[in-house]
């Protein structure tokens, strides 16, 4: 049986945060599909596009990857592909209530899903999106937490 994992996230953007929730997670299934959602609910700063093509280019020849998107319920589109586990990543203590709530959300709608939570790495605990995000809006480097192209779109498009 092949097990398959969704990472699924609004990825905007990509961050070495949800690189290294990613990488661990793949050695732990056959498979993981990174799942960007289309209709996320947070305000966005890159389009679809622009996200997943961060993705695809800093994890090119990755084995075992597959990068798509999806809209609506997390877990119905784990049942559309076969998915039995769904991957999050936690931080802080701050990422536990929003994380646990959705958990078990998803196991009543879906009991045959379930959650897979891994901590942060030590480094990464405080690198969030919305974080790099504010930094590079004020013009500060932030290319120790995202990957080199991620940094050099959040300054064409913040600097605008
Ligand atoms: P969402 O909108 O679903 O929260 P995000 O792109 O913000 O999407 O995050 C996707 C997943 O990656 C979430 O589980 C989040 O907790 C996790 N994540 C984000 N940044 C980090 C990090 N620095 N370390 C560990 N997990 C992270």
């Amino acid at each position: 049986m092949t097990r398959v994992a969704i990472y699924p996230g609004s990825f905007d953007p990509l961050t070495n945060g949800h690189l290294d929730i990613l990488q661990r997670s793949m050695g732990l299934f056959d498979k993981v599909i990174i799942g960007v959602a289309i209709n996320s609910s947070k305000s966005l700063l890159f389009s679809i596009e622009e996200r997943l093509g961060f993705i695809r280019t800093v994890t090119e020849g990755w084995s075992n990857l597959e990068i798509d998107t999806f809209e609506g319920l997390t877990v119905d589109y784990c049942r559309k592909r076969g998915a039995k586990s769904i991957i999050r990543g936690l931080r802080a203590v701050t990422d536990f209530d929003y994380e646990y709530a959705i958990s078990l959300m998803n196991k009543k709608l879906a009991p045959e899903v379930e959650t897979i939570f891994l901590m942060s790495s030590n480094e990464y605990s405080f690198v969030s999106s919305t974080i790099v995000k504010e930094v590079a809006r004020h013009g500060r480097d932030v290319s120790a937490q995202v990957p080199e192209i991620v940094s050099k779109a959040l300054l064409k498009k913040l600097s605008k």
